[in-house]
């Protein structure tokens, strides 16, 4: 599975148990990003370097 990175539009290989949440890191640009699906599609958007505030 593959998905665009934002910030570069490189391709970024994603695992093929890959969830919603989860982080992976651009090979081209080395920026974080979290996965989302949308329409049972998976997205790539900029993780923001919080960690703090899960929601437990
Ligand atoms: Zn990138």
């Amino acid at each position: 599975m593959e998905a665009k990175c934002p910030v570069c539009e490189s391709p970024v290989q994603l695992p093929d148990d890959v969830m919603p949440g989860e982080l992976v890191e651009c090979p081209s640009c080395g920026a974080t990003l979290e996965v989302y699906e949308q329409d049972g599609v998976f997205l790539l958007k900029e993780a923001e370097e919080i960690g703090e505030d899960w929601g437990e």
